[in-house]
């Protein structure tokens, strides 16, 4: 996926999001968070403007999943999508980043700042460390894995075990 600079967004800043987001629809205290629901029956409801397509894997030319500002789409690799409904972990947390872009990049102009040399630009600028930060929250909020242990977190709130390794390392203490 293309790295963008996109205006700056702190660990705390995205966390506060995520947080604002579920408690926006009423899922602030949902271990699972539904990521699948939220993209095909909540978003649309919420802003009439948001499209989403599930696109055969044959179609190359596709990263596992995307969203595009400049039309409010947001595009799904088939298997992405159905693995996300049989909550698989990784593709959860596929889904969960691309609502990150949905949330914090739509009306970024991505076309005019695209990332060359990832060195020159801090990471609380980059959009895929944004939206990778926003994944982890949305689907696993410290208020919620606050007692868990990694495996636990997994389990309860639908993720890989590495990611869920990142979330126990990095949540409040
Ligand atoms: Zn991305």
């Amino acid at each position: 996926m293309s790295e963008f600079l996109v205006p700056p967004a702190s660990k705390r800043d995205i966390k506060r999001l995520a947080l604002t987001i579920r408690k926006k629809f009423g899922l602030e205290h949902n271990a699972l968070f539904p990521v699948v629901e939220m993209i095909e029956v909540v978003l649309p409801v919420f802003d009439p403007q948001f499209n989403f397509e599930i696109v055969e894997d044959c179609e190359c030319g596709l990263d596992e999943a995307n969203y595009d500002p400049r039309h409010n789409l947001m595009r799904i690799r088939q298997s992405v999508y159905d693995g996300a409904y049989n909550c698989n972990g990784r593709d959860r947390f596929t889904l969960a980043h691309e609502l990150g872009h949905y949330f914090m990049h739509r009306d970024v102009d991505l076309a005019l700042s695209r990332i060359i040399d990832r060195r020159s630009v801090p990471a609380y600028c980059n959009s895929e460390w944004q939206a990778n930060t926003f994944a982890s929250a949305l689907l696993m909020p410290d208020h919620i894995i606050k007692d868990m242990r990694p495996d636990q977190i997994a389990k309860i709130c639908g993720t890989s075990l590495s990611a869920a390794e990142i979330a126990y390392k990095q949540k409040k203490k």
